[in-house]
This record gives structure tokens, sequence and C-alpha cells, in this order.
């Protein structure tokens, strides 16, 4: 810990054990109240409003949780910064064109977040990209500016390409970027049949390779983009239709996360020879869309590791832009414009999961008495023995004793020779031996291998009211890791060492991996509950992929979720609010009525009060409560 911190505890000590300033600047830290606030600019002023003053109005609104909270300020500011920054490298470095930012919209479908962009991003005359007809339906929705390209990926069918050509009509630059040969041949038919003309790019596939989780997205046997036989190809085949003119745009994606600024300088590199090729084809081209793949650090590490990066935006904005002006220069090509495909690092930012811990298991042994009772196994004599023996010289015999004893018991258990309570003895001092060690582990200089996984085995689960099927996906999916911590109570010392469960009764419901300052941890540092007050932890940039790829696992539905506008004055306005599904949503999603489920279930009341088992009034009452669960949240509701 930083030595420069006060003694006792403070919320600057809750900061460096976090790690928030690390993952979270500029637009999360902890206040003097030991709150996480949400910082955002107005002006030359920063404002800051406490996520717990957003949750108490959440609460006033019956907005229960969990809830997803976005806070709109930080994504608008996600988007200036991304276009200020290409801004400022191409200012700066002689670059003689603009930047046009797409953002995909598979990063994040939901429509008021895709509304926000298309509505603050259009001073940039940001973007969108589409990879499927749904998605080209939405960024079609949200054409307003002839300057804001839509870059259609992805297979397209004769529907999804005469919507695309219909736009183009309009006056809309959209582009298709082809996925394969087939593809331009009806691209060709549809334009003739309906004489528009269209906007063509071409996917190459890179042989780049890249660190990190996606690393397959490029290279040679990438599923994506044409093999260069192919787009020489594309070139003939457009040429000979006399659309060569229409080819426009080089796309190259190398792969999401890319935690590697070499990475991403040599991908532009490659793209940049594709694209002096495709001159030379004769293409007019002008067009270069370098993809997705500027990362988000969720480690706070700024390194090159899977949830890293080792550069900043500015960095990652100035490669780019003085590769392809170096790479094109002497080939005396004009600047094509430089597009990009940011979704993660957009808005990865803007949102966060709110839960309340519902309980506790506590590995802390029950009392554990002096002497062994009268008839007890002679185990638990050795088992008392062991515990008043732990020390730093003798862990390691203590340790497999313990174990030994314990495994002892269970086996007299397994055979009638021992008793429930003998058992429950014998499992509670083998605890407390092990607890005894893990306190002595700081204390060595090496921890032996069989006791590294101690702190594990001895954390408490705190169990959050959340799904992680539906809201953090990709923790189960990838091992993603995002920061987790609490959202109050950051001045006291949090003295429990915790992982976490969620709601499902599924083994993989659990967080057991957390990102805090010096590596990855299998423990997180909380808060012992206290007695009737609500516990908040916050999982923090989860804007991204996130909310469409979970699903319906155990049916645990959609949250709650509010967008929150944080005004000049640190107040903040609701700006959007929606209910999560009800309980009647999920069971229409897999093929139930309601209705008839209600049917269903006054009948079996009904027969029960003709066979005398319930009265009229109980089955009134019955009837409400089936009707009532219905209408009721999928998560765990506080009733007050
Ligand atoms: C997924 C994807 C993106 C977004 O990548 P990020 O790493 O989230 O920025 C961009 N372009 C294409 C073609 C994609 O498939």
């Amino acid at each position: 810990m930083a030595p420069e911190l006060p003694p006792g505890w403070s919320p600057a000590h809750s900061s460096a054990l976090y790690g928030i300033d690390a993952w979270g600047a500029p637009y999360y830290s902890v206040n003097g109240n030991g709150e996480v606030q949400a910082l955002v600019e107005q002006g030359d002023d920063t404002v800051a409003v406490s996520i717990l003053d957003i949750v108490e109005g959440m609460r006033a609104r019956h907005l229960d949780m969990p809830a997803v909270l976005r806070i709109r300020n930080v994504l608008d500011h996600r988007i200036a910064v991304l276009n200020e920054s290409f801004g400022r490298a191409i200012a700066e470095g002689g670059y003689n064109n603009v930047y046009r930012g797409v953002f995909p919209i598979k990063v994040n479908q939901q429509c008021h977040v895709i509304e926000e962009i298309a509505d603050y991003g259009r001073r940039y005359h940001h973007g969108f990209e589409a990879g499927s007809k749904a998605e080209l339906i939405i960024a079609l929705s949200q054409l307003r500016d002839t300057e804001s390209l839509v870059v259609c990926n992805g297979y397209k069918d004769a529907e999804f390409i005469d919507l695309g050509l219909y736009a183009r009509r309009m006056g809309y630059p959209v582009f298709f970027v082809l996925e394969s040969l087939h593809e331009l041949r009806v691209i060709i038919e549809r334009s003739r049949h309906l004489g528009i003309e269209p906007l063509i790019g071409v996917r190459m596939r890179s042989a780049t390779k890249v660190d990190g989780h996606w690393s397959q997205d490029s290279g040679d046997r990438s599923i994506f983009g044409l093999s260069t036989t192919a787009l020489l190809q594309v070139a003939a085949e457009l040429r000979e239709a006399g659309m060569l003119h229409c080819l426009q745009m080089l796309h190259c994606h190398l792969g999401s996360q890319v935690p590697n600024i070499r990475n991403v300088r040599s991908g532009v590199l490659e793209a940049c020879q594709f694209y002096a090729g495709l001159v030379a084809e004769g293409a007019p081209m002008g067009y270069l869309d370098l993809g997705g793949g500027l990362a988000v650090d969720y480690e706070g590490a700024s390194a090159n590791s899977t949830h890293s990066m080792n550069y900043q935006l500015d960095e990652y904005c100035v490669n780019i832009v003085e590769t392809v002006r170096e790479t094109l220069d002497p080939l005396e090509i004009a600047h094509p414009v430089l597009v990009s495909e940011s979704g993660r690092a957009t808005v990865a930012y803007s949102s966060m999961l709110l839960f309340n811990v519902l309980d506790v298991r506590d590995t802390r042994p029950g009392n554990i008495p002096a002497q062994a009772p009268e008839e007890s196994s002679e185990f638990i004599a050795h088992l008392l023995d062991v515990l008043a023996r732990v020390d730093i010289d003798s862990y390691q015999e203590c340790y497999n004793d313990a174990i030994f004893y314990r495994d002892e018991t269970r086996e007299l258990f397994h055979r009638g020779q021992a008793s429930l309570r003998d058992r429950a003895l014998a499992e509670d001092i083998c605890l407390a031996v092990m607890q005894a060690i893990n306190a002595l582990l700081p204390q060595l200089e090496r921890v032996p291998a069989d006791l590294e996984s101690l702190p594990e085995q001895l954390s408490d689960i705190y169990y959050g009211n959340f799904s992680l099927f539906q809201s953090l996906p990709d923790i189960w999916a990838i091992e993603q890791v995002f920061p987790i911590m609490p959202i109050h109570r950051l001045d006291e010392e949090p003295r429990r060492e915790a992982i976490l469960a969620d709601l499902t009764c599924d083994c993989d419901g659990r967080i057991d991996q957390f990102t805090l300052p010096g590596g990855l941890r299998n423990t997180l540092p909380l808060h012992a509950l206290r007695e009737g007050e609500d516990y908040y932890l916050g999982v923090f940039l989860v804007g991204a992929y996130q909310e469409t790829l979970g699903d319906l696992h155990n049916l645990f539905g959609d949250t709650n979720v509010v967008s929150v506008s944080i005004n000049p004055d640190g107040s903040f306005d609701f700006v959007r609010e929606f209910h999560g599904d009800s309980i009647a949503d999920v069971l229409s999603y897999v093929e139930y009525e309601p209705k008839h489920m209600q049917e269903q279930f006054r009948k079996v009341a009904e027969d029960a009060v003709r066979s005398g088992r319930i009265s009229v009034a109980e089955r009134q009452r019955i009837l409400q409560a089936f009707r009532e669960s219905l209408q009721g949240y999928t998560y765990f509701e506080h009733h007050s």
C-alpha cells in the first residue's frame, strides 16, 4: 500500500486497495464519505455524484436491485474523446483527411444507448456498423446526417442489400463490406435491378498475430475476410461489371481487446499495403476502416495482458495516423478517410451492474470446547491437541494431522461409529486449525503449494442478488474480469475475504477472480454485513457485450435499467428507466402462456375448495399471491 496514506483506515486506503483510480479514472473514484462517486466534466468543472445517492433515487422509484446503471455523460465523453483524439493526431500529424468513427451495434444494441450515440455522436459524424439485418434496421432508423457512415459487415442477403441500396439512394454513405464472392454477385445484381450504385468495401484477412483473447480473429485461419486471391477476384469481377469505381473501402479487424500497441501498428501497416495494392488494381478507394480492437483496461494494470492494454487512447490514434501516412506517402497515395469501429472502448465505461448482498456464508467454525466432550471419538481429542499446537514451526504437520483426523472421523461416521455431533465438531476444529494456519501465511517466505488455496477455501461466500448468466455472461464464457467493489462503507476497513455467488443454483454462477492492484486474486476483501442494512456492490465497466449475450438461466430475466444524466449543479435526472422482465415475461419467452397457467392454477384451487382443503377466502388469497408473483421481478425482492 502506498506509504503516504494516513494511519488507520480512510477512503484513500480503499481507493488503493481496489485500484479504482487505475481502472476508473477519470470517471469513478472514492469520495471523502467512503462512497464511490461518478465524475463528469461540465464545462471547466468536474461534478461528482455518489452512486449510493442514485441507488436511493432508484429505490424511491421502485427500481429494485439488481440494476444496470448507465451514466449518459460518461458515454458522451467517450465519444468525444475518441473523436477528439483522432482529430488531434490528424491535425498534429500532418494527415490530409478526416476520421469517421462508427459504433458497432453488436457491442450494445440497447435502444437508448444507440439513440444517445446517434444524438451526441452527430456533431462528430459518428456512424454505425451493422452485422445483421436487424442491426442495419437499427442503423437506418438513426440516419440523420449524410456524413455519418453506415458500414455493413456480416453475410448479406438480397433483402439486406436492397435496404442498404435504398439508403444509398437517399444520400447516405452505406458501405457493403464483402464477406464472400457470392455476396458480390448478389450486390451487382440488386444494384442493376434497382438502378442504385453501391459503395463497396472488402474485408482483408490479416496475417498479423495479435495478443490477448481474440487472437484468432486475425491470421490465416481467421473465419473472417477474403483471402488475398479472393480480393483480386473481387476487383476483377467489379472491373468486368464496370463497377470498379464502387470499390472504395478496405476493412481490417484484428480482433477485440488488443492489449499490445505493437500489434496495432503492424496490423495497420499490413492493411496499408493491401490498400495500396487495391489502388494499384485501379480501385479508387478513399476509406480505410481499421475495425475494433481498441482495448479497455479492466485491470488498471497498463500492461500487455488479456484484460489490460499497454497504451493510451492518444497513443493509439497517433500510431494509426502516423503509420498510414508513413506507408502511403512514399507511394504517393492520397490519405484515406480513417474509420474505426471501436465498440468496447466507447460503451464499457458508462454502465455498471449494481446489486445487494442477500446473505453470507461465513466459514468461521462454531464454538469449540476446550476439552473433548465425553463419549466423543478419540479423534476429537487429537484434533483439539493439533489446534493447540499450531505455530510457525509446526504448521505443515498440523495441517496434515488435522485433515487426517477429520477424514478419519468422517470415515467412522460413514460406518455408523461416530455421531452427527462428532462429525460436526471434527469439521469445525479442522477449520479452526486451517484458519490459524492461514493467519500465519503472511509471515512465511514461501507458501507451500498445498496451502496456496487456503485463503480461498476459507473465504466467505457472499450471495449477490444477480445472475451471472444474465448480467455478466463473459465472466462465465471467457473468464473476463471486471472491477468489482462495494460502493459505500469505504471509510471502513473491509475485514472479510470473499468470493461471490449469484442467485442461480449453478456452481458456475460464481465469481472467484478479482482484479486488484498487484494482479488477479481469488478473493475480494469485503465488509461484514450489518443487520438491517443493505450492502451494495458494483461491477464496473460492463457496458460492452454483456447485455445481449446474457441468457435466461434459471429464468432470471432482464434487470432493471436506469440512465442518469448528471447536471452542472451536481443534481441528476433519471432520463430513462426500464423495469426488467416480470416472471410472466420470462415464462412467455419459453412459450408458456401466463393466462393459461393462471387458469390451470385456478382449477387446482377450485378443486381444493370443493374437497374442503381450503376455504373460499383462502382460495382468493392464494390466487392473488399467484397473480402477483407472475407480475413480480425475477430477482430477490424486498417486501417492506
Ligand atoms: C466486434 C467487432 C467490432 C468491435 O470491436 P471492439 O473491440 O469492441 O471495439 C468492430 N468491428 C467488427 C467487424 C467486429 O466484429
